[in-house]
């Protein structure tokens, strides 16, 4: 098939001969020439360029029409080149004639409106018959709008480089093979690449290079060629100096019109410190701030894998409750910050004792909860747990004081106590409050009769709550006799609960959990309160005089409001200080003797006796007795019981007899039953005695008349 060459042949065949003879070239020359947008022009080459010819495209153009341009009649078409462009213009053309080459020229004429317009210049030079140049002959064309335009385009390149060299995220473009097409300073920073370039040249196989697992680039490929597009997707990147970030990456493949992918194009950012924070708040949700052990939350899913294990191994998992004794004393006295470390010290002991894959965990408090998991059976727990005991009754010593450690252990286990971690927890608290039941620094395993235990523990928890304001407390007395003079000379207040449904209720069943709760710190004032009330009450019924003791809890004496709560029971009974007596007990006195001191002296200095309490149990120092403002020391009855038939505990008596003489104080014996016993009390020089023989601790009517005969002698 032949080409179609002619551009002149309107009508013609192409196929067939050109029809010449039809064609008037001139006629239709003008034709284009006169409805061209755009003049057309033959110019001579002189120095105003000289217009022999403007087509009517002139008007338009440049505002004037043809014939004032032409041959300068009125206005020469250079005076119309703006000055600026007219040299360059000028150089460019006289090039072009040179060289015998076409030239193009874009520069700005001024119309005859004044406004400024781009014109593209389109000639060539022409030569006269003697072929000389002698003429310019081209088309001048406006080309504002594309000028525009062209702007338009080159500020928005501009723009989106600056947008790509100045974002704070990476954009990156990538070959789905793994390889960068382009990269931003950001990117490159966010690797720790000082250019894009060094980035590009350095990274030439992100799979391996970028990911820290390299299996997220399979992800990341895999998921492009099913969506197109990544969202938020997350990993962890080695930077260049080797360390590891997370970042986050938002992609899309951009495909060619085939659909064929063909790179990747998105954003980096650095999300590590989000993710380190989140990491934190995660950790903070499921350890203990104090000792960084596992918390609550944390156990109980630890015990749920526990269980899932055995389940599937046939073993059984022990969950052992352990609860520090007398915590609360040691957190009161010594200050926050030494319970603290003390908390970090048993945690650790705790941690010695367990294998790798058990927990050990922080309820709360001073409650440690153990995991024990791939057990056997009873004996391997009873080891682990006698090594816990063990462990944390090693004294433990904080700024050159030491301090001796128990705590009581429960223990249930996995199926035989509970299925899931809630019921285990229970079982495990509940066995650990018998050990506690039964004296402390032991342990107990969860017996299904426990529950009742607890349930009733519960019960009396909730009704003591109540008693003060039920008023269900009693003050028992029990008399104090003066050896030589065999009188009555004090009365020490015991207190009794009057609990509806289950009569007397002694105190040792209620003070400890009085002490846990906090109540004690109202209770303990309401017995001050009474105390020197009833005793104020008899002095004024003309009764012979006597003191009368109360009984501090240590939780009490570390209430700043002691002292105040002191001075106005005896104040609102009009009571003498001197008939009051503060009895403490010699095993708390020991615990934290310097702010024990400094309490004692403002207690003393209110004018009020203070005696030490079951003397014998606690480990005293005598320095300490020295130095304190005691005035009584009571025996305890554990030493007077077998005082005739145990030569210790009668050696003993008498020793703290000679010692409390020698230290200037006076001495009283606790628990005298029998004749035997106030004997031999009598013989050593005992001051004072106080026991079933005289009197047990009666109502305040029966002291009454006790007082009233005040003659001595058996009850
Ligand atoms: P305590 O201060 O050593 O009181 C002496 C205890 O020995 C009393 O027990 C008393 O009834 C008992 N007792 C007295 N004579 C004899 C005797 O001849 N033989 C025997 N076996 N025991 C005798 P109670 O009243 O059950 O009080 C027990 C403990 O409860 C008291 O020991 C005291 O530590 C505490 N307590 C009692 N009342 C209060 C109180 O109001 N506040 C505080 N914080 N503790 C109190
Ligand atoms: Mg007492
Ligand atoms: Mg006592």
């Amino acid at each position: 098939m032949k080409r179609f060459h002619g551009q002149f042949a309107p009508g013609g065949d192409p196929e067939g001969a050109p029809d010449a003879a039809a064609l008037d070239v001139t006629r239709l020359l003008t034709t284009i020439t006169d409805n061209l947008v755009g003049m057309i022009y033959r110019c001579r080459i002189d120095a105003n360029w000289t217009m022999e010819y403007v087509s009517d495209g002139c008007h338009k153009l440049t505002g004037y029409r043809p014939d004032e341009l032409k041959y300068n009649r009125r206005l020469s078409y250079e005076t119309l080149t703006t000055p600026e462009d007219r040299t360059r213009v000028a150089r460019v053309i006289h090039a072009a004639l040179q060289s015998g080459d076409a030239f193009e020229v874009e520069y700005r004429i001024r119309r005859a409106d004044g406004r400024l317009v781009w014109v593209l210049e389109r000639g060539v030079g022409v030569r006269d018959a003697r072929g000389q140049q002698v003429w310019i002959e081209g088309y001048i064309q406006d080309i504002s709008e594309r000028m525009a335009v062209d702007d338009m385009m080159r500020e928005a390149v501009r723009r989106y480089e600056s947008l790509f060299e100045n974002a704070t995220e990476g954009i990156f473009q990538t070959t789905p093979d793994g390889h960068y097409l382009s990269a931003n300073p950001a990117l490159a920073h966010i690797y720790g690449h000082t250019t894009p370039d060094e980035l590009i040249t350095h990274l030439h196989d992100i799979e391996h290079q970028l990911y820290v697992q390299p299996e997220r680039r399979t992800e990341f490929v895999r998921l492009m060629q099913a969506q197109g597009t990544v969202r938020n997707f997350e990993s962890r990147v080695y930077r260049r100096d080797g360390s590891i970030i997370w970042i986050s990456e938002n992609a899309r493949a951009v495909k060619d019109s085939q659909g064929a992918v063909q790179f990747y194009e998105g954003t980096v950012v650095d999300i590590t410190e989000r993710r380190e924070h989140e990491a934190a708040l995660e950790y903070q949700a499921h350890h203990d701030s104090l000792t960084g052990l596992p918390n609550r939350t944390l156990l109980r899913d630890r015990i749920d894998q526990a269980i899932a294990h055995a389940w599937r191994h046939g073993y059984q998992v022990a969950v052992v409750f352990v609860d520090l004794d007398h915590f609360k004393l040691i957190n009161d006295s010594l200050g926050h910050h030494v319970g603290d470390r003390l908390l970090l010290e048993v945690a650790a002991r705790l941690k010695a004792c367990v294998r790798g894959n058990d927990t050990v965990a922080r309820q709360g408090g001073d409650e440690f909860v153990l995991v024990l998991t791939e057990q056997h059976d009873e004996d391997e727990m009873l080891n682990v747990v006698s090594r816990l005991l063990d462990a944390v009754s090693q004294p433990w010593s904080n700024n050159g004081q030491e301090y001796g450690l128990s705590c009581s252990i429960g223990i249930s286990c996995y199926p035989r106590d509970g299925e899931d971690p809630d019921a285990l927890l229970r079982s495990a608290d509940a066995a650990m409050y018998q050990a506690k039941a039964s004296g402390r620094n032991t342990y107990h395993c969860y017996t299904p009769e426990l529950n009742q235990a607890i349930s009733e523990r519960l019960e009396l928890e909730t009704s003591l709550r109540h008693a003060l304001d039920r008023e269900e407390f009693r003050v028992y007395y029990q008399p104090r006799i003066d050896v030589a003079s065999g009188r009555v000379v004090g009365a020490e207040a015991l207190i009794r609960w009057d609990c509806p449904g289950k009569g007397i209720v002694p105190p040792d069943s209620f003070i400890s959990i009085a002490e846990e709760t906090g109540l004690i710190i109202p209770i303990g004032q309401w017995i001050l309160h009474e105390a020197c009330r009833q005793n104020s009450a008899w002095r004024r019924a003309g009764l012979p005089p006597i003191a009368v003791s109360v009984n501090l809890s240590p939780i009490q004496f570390r209430h700043t409001g002691l002292v105040d709560a002191v001075a106005e029971a005896l104040a609102e009974a009009g009571l003498d200080p001197k008939s009051l007596e503060l009895e403490v007990t010699e095993s708390f006195v020991m615990h934290d003797a310097e702010r024990i001191n400094v309490a004692m002296q403002s207690l003393k200095s209110l004018g009020v006796d203070i005696a030490v309490d079951d003397f014998g149990t606690g480990y005293s120092s005598l320095s300490y007795l020295k130095r304190f403002p005691v005035d009584r020391l009571k025996i305890d009855k554990s030493f007077v019981r077998d005082i005739d038939s145990d030569p210790d505990d009668a050696a003993i008596v008498r020793a703290i007899i000679t010692l409390g003489h020698a230290l200037n104080l006076r001495v009283v014996a606790e628990g005298v039953e029998t004749a035997a016993h106030l004997d031999y009390l009598k013989l050593h020089g005992c001051d004072e005695v106080q026991g079933y023989y005289f009197s047990r601790p009666v109502p305040a009517m029966e002291m009454e008349a006790l007082l009233d005969d005040s003659l001595p002698g058996p009850a």
